[in-house]
C-alpha cells in the first residue's frame, strides 16, 4: 500500500484526533480538532452588545453601566463569545495549552464575523510582549491573523509594537490603562496606517490595550478603529 496515495479520510484514520473538550474522536471533515456537538455549545455574542466591551445586554440600553463612565478612543467592539463555559475551555486551550490547529476553527469564526460586521476592511493584530513569541515559540493572535490572510484573504497590517514585558493580568483596571498606554508603539515612526482598520485581540477584560492600540492609531492618522475580539470577560 502507498501511503502517499491513501485518501486524506484514510490518513485521518491512521492519526485520530480528538476533541479538546470532550476528548470524543473528531469527525475528519475539519481541520481542527473540535467535534460537532462540542462546537454547538459555544454560544455566540448575538446583538444587542455594549459597543465598548462587546458584552450582550440584557436589560441595558446602549451600552453596559460598566463601560459608561470611560471615554474610549475606539469605535465599536464585537467578540465572538462571552468568556465563560465551552467558549472560555476552547480559548483557554488555544491559548494556554497550545492547541494551534485550534486557529483553523477560530479564523473560520472569525472570517465569517469579519465579512458580516467589518467587510473589506484591514485588520491589525494586537502584538505579543517581547519575548513571548520567543518563549512559547507562537502567538496566538498572529496565528489566526496569518491563517485569516492566507486562507480567507483577508487584508492584515502589523504596525504595531509592544514594549515592555509586564503582563497586564496582575494589574488592577487603573494600573492595565496606564501600563497599556506606554506598552505600545507604531512599528516605527511615519509609518501609513489604514483609515478604519479593525483590531485583533484575543480575551478582552477593560479595554485597556484597546484603547491604548487605537489611541495610536488615531494619533497616526486613523479615523476610526474598531475591535473584533475571540472572547470578552
Ligand atoms: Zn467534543
Ligand atoms: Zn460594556
Amino acid at each position: 500500500m502507498n501511503l502517499i496515495k491513501l485518501p486524506r479520510a484514510a490518513l485521518e484514520i491512521l492519526v485520530p484526533r480528538f476533541c479538546v473538550l470532550c476528548a470524543g474522536f473528531v469527525d475528519s471533515a475539519h481541520p481542527w480538532p473540535l467535534c460537532d456537538s462540542c462546537a454547538a455549545t459555544l454560544a455566540p455574542i448575538v446583538p444587542p452588545a455594549c459597543p465598548a466591551c462587546g458584552r450582550a445586554l440584557i436589560s441595558e440600553v446602549g451600552m453596559c453601566v460598566r463601560c459608561r463612565s470611560r471615554d474610549r478612543p475606539y469605535g465599536r467592539v464585537e467578540a465572538l463569545y462571552a468568556y465563560a463555559g465551552s467558549a472560555k475551555d476552547l480559548v483557554g486551550a488555544y491559548k494556554f495549552a497550545g492547541r494551534t490547529s485550534l486557529a483553523y476553527f477560530l479564523a473560520d469564526v472569525v472570517a465569517q464575523r469579519l465579512r458580516h460586521s467589518f467587510p473589506g476592511r484591514v485588520l491589525i493584530p494586537v502584538p505579543p510582549r517581547p519575548g513571548k513569541r520567543k518563549a512559547n515559540g507562537w502567538d496566538q493572535v498572529d496565528v489566526l491573523a496569518t491563517i485569516l490572510q492566507r486562507r480567507y484573504g483577508i487584508v492584515v497590517m502589523r504596525v504595531l509594537k509592544r514594549r515592555g514585558r509586564s503582563q497586564q493580568k496582575r494589574l488592577n483596571a487603573q494600573e492595565r490603562f496606564a501600563n497599556a498606554a506606554r506598552s505600545y508603539s507604531l512599528i516605527r515612526r511615519a509609518i501609513t496606517v489604514p483609515a478604519d482598520p479593525v483590531l485583533l485581540d484575543d480575551v478582552i477584560t477593560t479595554g485597556a490595550t484597546l484603547s491604548a492600540c487605537a489611541s495610536i492609531l488615531r494619533a497616526a492618522g486613523a479615523t476610526t478603529v474598531d475591535a473584533l475580539a475571540l472572547a470578552t470577560d
